[in-house]
């Protein structure tokens, strides 16, 4: 029995959902995977624990998001099993400069969030089409948009800005920032660590991949700016690139807006430089040269933006691994490291190999730690906060 929040991250080929207790420490009691829209949809329900509870495949044909958040949804009634659901909580992925925090989702907000939409295309519709479709379904269940945005709305207005015209900055082109609810639950991890006044380095690295830079546990300034492209190299995106070699390929190979958006957001990165795969786990595993390649470019880049943000922050404490390669690569734990010893920063290599809590040497001045991140368990808390 109980009570129970659904947590939903809607992307565009996947649906994530998970049940959490409302009470603290918001555990996950199930979380579901619908994966494959589109190509080969594919659904893995975990218990806690993470054992598989069920898998199911269906037909590609007729399978779109729409069938696919239906799915979702009857499996959720299913697995209530007589608990209370309290409410629904989404991640969203643009809050624009409005939404600094939280919001219960009203016809009016989610208007907004609509009105937003030509900023994340790739993310916007299909984060909203849950709220869209609960609110169909259940009226009377409240509803909370969670910002991918929201915590970096704290940074200096400098840091927000592009060098590109007035009207441009008033028009809303300036730099966002993303994986806010991943930083956030980091942020609320610092005063454990001994870091609540500190000032910090968050590299959140999975397929995408981030950076961001904390004092006092508040976002100063980012790697990602007006979209989720920019920034260090990820699976399948380049991370920040000369705009002149854009307009090249307008003009050299005809490249269109989509062409450039598949380019930059699929057909890059780790993926793009390897010629083998966007996955960490099989660059690693390989002998090819440009595997190799792909990988030292992935850790230069991250190096690099490091010097750039310490510059923002004025010095730096401490840097603070998390996200799928973060948390579980040791070794690119180590080579980001190791481009770090000029700023005082060494690792313990046992530490490391471990890989969770403190990872840097006893006598380094900067600290280095391994954090899992949990950014559902950071909707659901929100949600708490917000319903409590
Ligand atoms: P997403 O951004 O999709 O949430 P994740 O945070 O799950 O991504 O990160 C996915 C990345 O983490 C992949 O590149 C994967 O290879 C890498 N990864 C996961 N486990 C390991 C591991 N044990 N060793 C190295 N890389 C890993």
């Amino acid at each position: 029995m109980g009570e129970l929040f659904v947590v939903v991250n809607a992307g565009s080929s996947s649906i994530k959902f998970a049940l959490h207790e409302a009470v603290a420490p918001f555990a996950a009691t199930r979380r579901g995977l619908i994966e494959g829209i589109g190509t080969a949809p594919h659904l893995r329900l975990r218990d806690a624990a993470g054992a598989t509870l069920m898998e199911r495949n269906w037909p590609v044909e007729g399978f779109d998001h729409a069938r696919a958040i239906a799915e979702a949804m009857a499996l959720e009634a299913e697995l209530l099993d007589g608990a209370t659901l309290l409410g629904a909580g989404h991640r969203v992925v643009h809050g624009g400069l409005h939404f600094a925090g939280p919001v219960r989702v009203t016809e009016a907000v989610l208007e907004e969030l609509q009105a937003l939409s030509p900023l994340a295309p790739l993310h916007q519709p299909h984060n909203l089409a849950p709220i869209r479709a609960i609110a169909a379904l259940a009226p009377e269940l409240p509803q909370i948009a969670c910002f991918d945005t929201a915590f970096h709305r704290s940074q200096p207005p400098i840091a927000q800005e592009f060098a590109l015209p007035r009207r441009m900055s008033e028009a809303g082109i300036r730099r966002y920032g993303f994986h806010g609810l991943s930083y956030e639950y980091i942020a609320s991890c610092l005063p454990r660590l001994g870091l609540a006044g500190a000032r910090v380095i968050v590299a959140h690295l999975g397929n995408g991949a981030s950076l961001c830079a904390m004092r006092d546990g508040r976002s100063v300034a980012s790697t990602m700016g007006f979209t989720a492209a920019d920034g260090l190299m990820m699976g399948t995106r380049c991370g920040a690139l000369d705009p002149g070699v854009l307009i090249h390929l307008m003009d050299t190979e005809g490249m269109d807006a989509r062409a450039l958006e598949a380019l930059i957001y699929k057909e890059s990165g780790l993926l793009g430089v390897s010629g083998l795969s966007s996955d960490m786990r099989t660059l690693r595993a390989s002998s090819e040269p440009h595997a190799a390649e792909a990988v030292a470019l992935f850790v230069y880049r991250i190096q690099r933006e490091i010097g750039s943000l310490v510059a923002a922050l004025g010095g730096l404490d401490a840097l603070i691994f998390t996200a799928g390669i973060g948390e579980n690569d040791a070794a690119t734990r180590a080579e980001v490291a190791a481009g770090c010893a000029w700023l005082g920063l060494t690792l313990d290599p046992a530490l490391n190999a471990a890989g969770r809590g403190r990872v840097s040497a006893e006598a380094s001045p900067v600290s280095a730690f391994v954090v899992p991140t949990d950014e559902e368990g950071m909707i659901a808390r929100h949600m708490a906060g917000m319903l409590g």
